[in-house]
């Protein structure tokens, strides 16, 4: 169709292209793209699956798991092969991100924060820094976490209170840390790290404020609160940290200092497309057991995906979940070229964050009175789907940055 109509316009111009036309953007993986989402897929099914509702109901930390998983080479996969890595792209991540939360998206989240806390140290770190802390996640299964938030700033990350004085060669930092992922983690199992955010300058504006720094866990001052026991994520650990008179090296600074807010949201960029991904994972999670319920439960003398209602919800899901996927791996792709991607980032974690909400609602739903308690999975999928909207910048703040993307660029940046 497109052919005539466009060889009827301008032939000479389009007729040449015609080929190129039929081939179309490409949505397929490469071999080792499919190969590494078979790995993670049959992981999944056999050892994160099975284990999943006693993590949810133990809420203890899954490092049996995490080890396995590290051992086949599926966490930490964006550090570079100069630490050991196997330096994968964005890409690579979101496809494992996807196939993790599909089996467990606490377990999902602990993996993921290790990607979010070493991404500064990727994005600045010189090459002693990235060797001996990117080094040491390839080393062992360990876990760093990404200290910034803080109880009075979560989305307002201009306002974090905690301090960093120069003294000399050294940074005293003091401060504390709340709703922090791995947190204990980090601390607990091996010589893991923290990416600190603290303020250098209290008078300048955010843009000049603020210093990143890679810092031991094992630094004498730094201690954690109480594992927070959160809605759903359950397995994942999630706490206070505190920093009292923590005495850190000027050769920690990532980057320079003054430039730590650029970085802590630069990594964005890099870690919300898998944080998007691991929403449509939930989400593909809850369809396929809704769909399944739908073909065995019946009513009114028809299994229940017989009535239009039902079946056009599981409709809606599948719809959604594609849209989310593309929406995600477009703002990988854009990462992976070397261009912004930000809005694509948030635009991928806001729809795939928000749409994963509706389709675990839908699939408790579906499931009526049975999907309301523990027996069945859907239960556990709704309570695990809120954080989605929530991390990484609640789904105001994508819009937010969205918006204010439309409004310096202008909609023509929308264009393909
Ligand atoms: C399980 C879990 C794990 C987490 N892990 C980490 C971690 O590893 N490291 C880390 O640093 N942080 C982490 N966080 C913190 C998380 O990033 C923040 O909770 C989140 O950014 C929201 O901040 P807040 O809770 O202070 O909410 P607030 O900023 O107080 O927001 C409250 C409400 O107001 C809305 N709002 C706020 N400002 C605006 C605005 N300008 N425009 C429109 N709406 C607005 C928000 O969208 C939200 O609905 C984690 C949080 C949780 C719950």
């Amino acid at each position: 169709m497109l052919a005539r109509a466009t060889s009827r316009c301008t032939p000479s111009v389009v007729r040449p292209l015609a080929r190129s036309f039929s081939a179309g953007p490409s949505f397929e993986m490469s071999d080792e793209q499919s190969a590494i989402k078979d790995l993670a897929r049959s992981f999944v099914k056999d050892q994160v699956i099975p284990a999943a509702a006693e993590y949810d109901r133990s809420m203890k930390f899954p490092q049996p798991l995490f080890k396995q998983a590290w051992e086949l080479g599926l966490v930490n996969i964006h550090v570079g092969e100069e630490a050991g890595g196997l330096g994968l792209h964005t890409t690579d991540g979101v496809i494992v991100a996807e196939e993790m939360a599909y089996g467990c998206s606490g377990f999902g989240t602990a993996i993921e924060a290790n990607t979010l806390a070493s991404m500064p140290v990727i994005l600045s770190g010189s090459e002693e820094q990235r060797k001996k802390y990117l080094g040491r996640l390839t080393e062992a299964p360990i876990q760093c976490a990404y200290c910034v938030s803080e109880s009075g700033a979560g989305s307002d990350v201009a306002a974090i209170q905690t301090r960093a004085e120069k003294k000399g060669d050294e940074y005293v930092i003091n401060g504390s840390k709340m709703w922090i992922t791995n947190g204990a983690m980090a601390k607990e199992n091996g010589d893991g790290f923290y990416f600190v955010l603290a303020r250098t300058d209290p008078n300048a504006g955010p843009g000049k404020a603020m210093t990143g720094f890679v810092v031991d866990a094992s630094t004498p001052g730094i201690s954690y609160g109480d594992k927070l026991i959160n809605m759903g994520q359950r397995c994942s650990d999630t706490r206070p940290i505190f920093f009292e008179d923590v005495v850190v090296p000027a050769e920690n600074v990532l980057g320079a200092e003054g430039n730590g807010f650029k970085l802590a949201m630069g990594a964005f960029d890099n870690t919300r497309p898998p944080v998007a991904a691991g929403a449509v994972g939930v989400a593909r999670r809850a369809m396929d057991e809704a769909m399944a319920y739908a073909a065995e439960r019946k009513s009114m003398g028809v299994t229940i995906d017989q009535h239009q209602t039902v079946a056009f919800m599981l409709a809606d899901m599948a719809m959604k979940i594609e849209a989310g996927r593309l929406l995600t791996w477009k703002s990988a792709y854009e990462i992976d070229q070397g261009r912004s991607n930000t809005m694509y980032a948030s635009m991928a974690k806001a729809f795939a964050g928000d749409s994963c909400n509706e389709i675990v609602a839908n699939a408790v739903q579906i499931f009526g009175g049975a999907g309301f308690n523990t027996e069945y999975p859907v239960e556990k999928l709704m309570r695990d789907a809120k954080i989605y909207q929530l991390y990484e910048g609640t789904s105001q703040i994508q819009r937010l940055i969205i918006s204010r993307h439309m409004q310096t660029r202008g909609s023509g940046g929308l264009a393909p």
